[in-house]
Order: C-alpha cells, then sequence, then structure tokens
C-alpha cells in the first residue's frame, strides 16, 4: 500500500505527492512540524500541513528572495533574516561577499534541529562564522532594532499562527525604522491565485511606508499554484535601477543577471491586481 500527502492550497484544491517514510512529526510549541522523504521531490519540510521547503526545488525561492535585494543594494553589510529555519535564506545571503554578518531570528529551534539533521543540502550555512541565530519572535526583535540593518528578509510561515504578526503595516514601519537611511526589504508574500488579497494589502501597506515598493515573481513547483510573489520596499535604490552588467555571475540555479530584471515583469491579471486601488 503506498503512501500519499496531501496539501490543501485551499479549501477545495490541493496537491499530493508519494511518500517513501516519514522522517519526523511532532507538534512543536509553535506549529505541527512533519519531515517527509518524498518520490518527487527527496525530503521535504512541512509547517502546519504546509509544504515550506523541499531538497529538489528549494533553489528558486532562496535565490530570488536573497539576490534580488542584494544585488540591489550597494553594499550590504549586515542582514537580518525573520525565519527561514531551514538555512536556506542564509546560505544564500553568505554568498555575497560584501555581507559582514546575517543575523537570523526563528522562532522555532526544532525547524532548525530538524533541517540539520534532514535537509543538509540547505541547511549547510548554519555554524558560518559571519551567521548568527537567535531563537525569539522575529516581531519583537523587529520592534528593538533601530537603524541597524542593510537589509531585512522575512522568510515567514504564512499569516497564521506565529506569523500572522509578521504582514501588518506595523511591522512595515518596524523593519523601516530597524533599517539604515537606505536600507530595502523583501517579504515573500504568497501567490496570486489564492491570496490575492494578501498580496494587494502587502503592496498598499508597504508602499505607505517605503518610496520604492515592487512585486516580483518565481516559479515554485511544490508552493500553492507554483506561482510565488515577493513583496520588495526600499528607501533608496530600486532594483529595475541595477543593469545586469553591473550584476555578477553568481553559484547559482534559477537566478540570472537578466532574470533580476525579468521577475519583476508581472502578467497581466497581477499587474492589474496591484494597481487596483
Ligand atoms: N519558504 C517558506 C514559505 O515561503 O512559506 C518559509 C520557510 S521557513 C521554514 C518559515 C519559518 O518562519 C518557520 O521556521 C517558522 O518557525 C518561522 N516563523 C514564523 N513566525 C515567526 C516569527 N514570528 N518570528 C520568527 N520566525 C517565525
Amino acid at each position: 500500500m503506498s503512501l500519499w500527502f496531501t496539501e490543501k492550497q485551499t479549501k477545495s484544491f490541493g496537491i499530493t505527492g508519494k511518500v517513501r517514510r516519514t522522517l519526523e512529526s511532532e507538534q512543536t510549541a509553535f506549529q505541527q512540524l512533519d519531515m517527509l522523504e518524498t518520490e518527487e521531490f527527496g525530503n521535504m519540510l512541512f509547517l502546519d500541513g504546509m509544504v515550506m521547503t523541499s531538497e529538489k526545488d528549494e533553489f528558486v525561492y532562496h535565490e530570488m528572495i536573497v539576490h534580488v535585494p542584494l544585488n540591489t543594494h550597494p553594499s550590504p553589510k549586515k542582514v537580518l533574516v525573520v525565519g527561514g529555519g531551514d538555512g536556506g535564506t542564509i546560505r544564500e545571503v553568505l554568498k555575497h561577499p560584501a555581507v559582514e554578518s546575517v543575523m537570523q531570528v526563528e522562532i522555532d529551534g526544532k525547524v532548525v534541529e530538524y533541517s540539520k539533521k534532514h535537509l543538509p543540502s540547505i541547511s549547510s550555512s548554519y555554524g558560518d562564522a559571519r551567521a548568527k541565530l537567535l531563537i525569539g519572535d522575529g516581531f519583537e526583535h523587529i520592534i528593538r532594532s533601530e537603524n541597524v540593518y542593510d537589509v531585512i528578509l522575512v522568510d515567514s510561515t504564512e499569516p497564521v499562527g506565529p506569523a500572522a504578526g509578521l504582514f501588518t503595516k506595523g511591522f512595515y514601519a518596524g523593519i523601516a525604522k530597524a533599517l539604515k537611511h537606505d536600507g530595502i526589504f523583501v517579504a515573500q508574500t504568497d501567490n496570486p491565485w489564492f491570496k490575492s488579497d494578501l498580496i494587494k494589502n502587502v503592496m498598499k501597506d508597504a508602499g505607505e511606508v517605503f518610496p520604492i515598493t515592487r512585486l516580483y515573481t518565481c516559479n515554485i513547483p511544490t508552493y500553492p499554484s507554483g506561482m510565488w510573489t515577493f513583496t520588495l520596499g526600499s528607501k533608496k535604490y530600486d532594483p529595475l535601477e541595477v543593469t545586469a552588467e553591473n550584476i555578477r555571475e553568481m553559484d547559482t540555479k534559477y537566478y540570472t543577471p537578466e532574470l533580476h530584471h525579468a521577475s519583476f515583469v508581472l502578467p497581466k491579471f497581477v499587474k492589474q491586481l496591484i494597481d487596483s486601488k
């Protein structure tokens, strides 16, 4: 008898995948954590039943949440990652020689523990001399920070449970305060097929805080709808003003200097979504 997981992406639609074996299944202090070995995508991390990352397609998300802002800021020395317990985001951040330190604030230590154990290719940068891990609430850390960071990346779960506060206007105001005068932030903002209201609200809220606010996309097969978005807010530097020639070739599998710009070219229905008042 074969075993399959199903993630309900809406009440009436989802994805399913064949499971080789269950590696971990635990109710942590914050969420249900499952780590499955799957036929198609290798080891996969789930939180509260939602796909977080997989060994096979993780590089898309982690390269795109990192290299667009860090290749936009001319000198991203101090970086903050909120969430990102699997370690993929800090792995990509540390590919930038300008980065002097990356602080990661992850609320659930169990995510880090089991990612180190079962996702070695993703969690490979834990212990790097430039990386510091704080187990705590990213919201609290942001509220306590002022004029500290060049780039802030919000690599959180969906706006439910511990991440609920990470998608509010107050949080974006806090991010602006925690950033230096020319700082940039990026938050993962889900998909335009099933979460259009979230994207619209975040773009509106961030637009009231940052002079430059842009949405960009990428393709992630294991995420709801397969089309994923990131919202970028910037106090000074515009990602579209960085020329492809000025972006150095990097050790990546998805991100390219050309894609840096192309990812901001939106399908008509998405452009209409964020342009509509
Ligand atoms: N790439 C995934 C996505 O787009 O949904 C996110 C992956 S990462 C595993 C999400 C992390 O955010 C989880 O480890 C979760 O524990 C963490 N998280 C949720 N709320 C948080 C908070 N308030 N402060 C810090 N970390 C938080």
